[in-house]
């Protein structure tokens, strides 16, 4: 081991921003660049030097750099690729940049545990004296022995142990915030797992000990599986504002990628300063997500595919409208830990109905006879709508009939009649948006709501606007099912303006 001299941290501020901005390039002139373009919003940025092809190149201008930002507090580090960065040099020529990385200003600099395992005691020494040192270690497999390894990485000195893991379910977060709590106690640590399901720790390491976190410059730079752009973790989950107070909210899906659900939540939650975050939580299994349920503890979930008819065995007790439909979107736990479901796709399909006309007596056909339109079928019926129903597959739209006392049509019967409103409760025009489940002479009614969002306007809904049918799309089901849920969570009304704002510009916005 190299040297048991204590070492006081010089030129860092009492208090560390909460988050760190890794920055990138294959060059010098880039990278610096793009730093300056960070450095009014981001006081605290990493230089991820073994990105450059000749680390050493860049140093004369991060010197330039860091003394016109005097304000700039940097990590410099150049992980070699045996621990998972780009530098193909060897320990002690990763040791000779990092020294004159302090040399031009860095404050603090990142070795891996391994390089400091292979190091010379004398470069490391060289190293330890130059700055405040991070010893990092990274997992990019699994959240496994994390006590071993920190035993192994306290026995060098540093000012920082940083503990970087992979999440392979959502329970490892909870896994590793334990540890960060416990060991925050003793040391100064850094600790975040990568992978889409890192999420939680990305956001709440913070609160649970983490010394600050890692976020990428912009979307698509990221450093490490997972990880967050600096933006995001700002104004979508307000990470400086996240405290021990502050409530956790999740939609939990599988696939959950692409949801919009935490844009639009996050937004309404800030719109109404309700101090809560709402993360996207990809749940293999609900057993993974119940336990973090318990554990976080997460106190409300938008559910989505497939988990809207599971997730009701583990509940206490459901509102006997989703009882009837045989599907919970929306969990609360209460103050006495219990579960509570809800299904409010149902005020998603009938409040933008019984905005533009009443329900009562109306005739309302649904296309389909899945999850969606179950909730349409019940939620019209229970407003005192006459509800029909076409499907592809008679049988189950048959069923749905009987079971909601409404009647089933063919297509036959259906072209005979004329409805108030029209409901795609299909999947029909997603994605390429060329298809639609009816013909323009089949479009029968005053409205069309097309439940269908992306894309935002389908083939049916252009057939309906030609045909002289207000058309209602169906982000706006999106956004009320999650009005619903804000009520329920908070007792507050939801900003639904600010919400709807937020989806649409989201499905205007060009596809990544
Ligand atoms: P689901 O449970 O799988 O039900 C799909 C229904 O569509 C079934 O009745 C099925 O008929 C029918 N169908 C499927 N493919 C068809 C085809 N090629 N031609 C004719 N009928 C077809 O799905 P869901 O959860 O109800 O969702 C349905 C759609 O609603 C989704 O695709 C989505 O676009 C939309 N949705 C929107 C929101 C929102 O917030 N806007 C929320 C939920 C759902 P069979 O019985 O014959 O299989």
């Amino acid at each position: 081991m190299a040297t048991t001299a204590t070492f006081v941290p010089r030129h860092l501020p009492l208090r560390l921003p909460r988050v760190c901005v890794a920055v990138t390039a294959s060059n010098a002139a880039d990278m610096i660049a793009k730093a300056e373009a960070l450095a009014r919003d981001n006081p605290f940025i990493e230089f991820r030097l073994d990105y450059i092809r000749q680390p050493g190149s860049a140093l004369p201008r991060l010197r330039r750099f860091l003394e016109y930002h005097p304000e700039v507090l940097a990590i410099g580090t150049c992980r070699r690729a045996a621990s998972g960065g780009k530098f193909r040099g060897s320990v002690a020529a990763e040791a000779d940049i990092l020294v004159k990385a302090a040399a031009v200003g860095c404050q603090l600099l990142d070795l891996e545990l391994q390089s400091a395992v292979a190091m010379k005691p004398k470069d490391l020494q060289r190293v330890r004296h130059a700055a405040a040192l991070i010893l990092s270690s990274h997992d990019f497999r699994a959240t496994r022995k994390l006590e071993e390894t920190f035993r192994k990485m306290t026995a060098f000195p540093a000012d920082f142990y940083k503990i970087v893991s992979t999440a392979t379910h959502l329970a490892d977060n909870v896994t590793l915030m334990k540890f960060l709590e416990e060991k925050s106690h003793q040391r100064s640590v850094i600790g975040v797992c990568m992978g889409e399901q890192g999420i939680i720790s990305r956001v709440l390491g913070v609160r649970a000990g983490s010394a600050f976190t890692f976020a990428a410059a912009t979307p698509g730079e990221e450093t490490a599986p997972g990880q967050v752009d600096s933006r995001t973790l700002r104004d979508v989950y307000r990470i400086e504002q996240v405290e021990n107070s502050t409530r956790v909210y999740g939609v939990a899906g599988d696939p959950i990628e692409h949801s919009l659900s935490p844009a639009m939540m996050n937004a309404a939650f800030r719109r109404e300063t309700v101090n809560a975050v709402y993360l996207a939580l990809h749940a293999k299994s609900l057993a993974d997500l119940m336990a973090c349920v318990r554990q976080i503890p997460i106190h409300g979930l938008s559910i989505t595919m497939p988990y809207k008819q599971e997730i009701i065995k583990h509940l206490h007790n459901i509102e006997p409208l989703a009882n009837k439909i045989g599907a919970v979107n929306t969990v609360i736990r209460a103050q006495d830990g219990k579960l509570y479901g809800f299904n409010t796709d149902v005020a998603g399909i009938v409040r933008p109905l019984e905005q533009r006309l009443p329900l009562k007596g109306a005739k309302v056909l649904v296309l389909g006879a899945g999850g969606a339109a179950r909730a349409a079928v019940f939620g019209l019926k229970e407003r005192g709508a006459e509800v029909f129903i076409v499907n592809r597959s008679s049988s189950a739209g048959q069923k749905l009939a009987k079971k909601a006392k409404s009647k089933f049509l063919t297509q036959s019967q259906m072209r005979k009649l004329q409805f108030d409103a029209i409901i795609n409760a299909t999947p029909v025009g997603m994605g390429s948006g060329k298809q639609s489940p009816l013909k323009e002479k089949e479009i029968n009614a005053r409205f069309l709501f097309d439940l269908v969002y992306v894309p935002a306007e389908t083939r049916l809904m252009k057939l309906a606007r030609a045909r002289g049918l207000q058309v209602i799309p169906g982000s706006e089901m999106f956004v009320q099912q999650g009005a619903r849920q804000f009520e329920i969570w908070t007792g507050k009304p939801a900003p639904v303006e600010e919400m709807q704002r937020i989806v649409t510009m989201a499905l205007q916005a060009p596809k990544k």
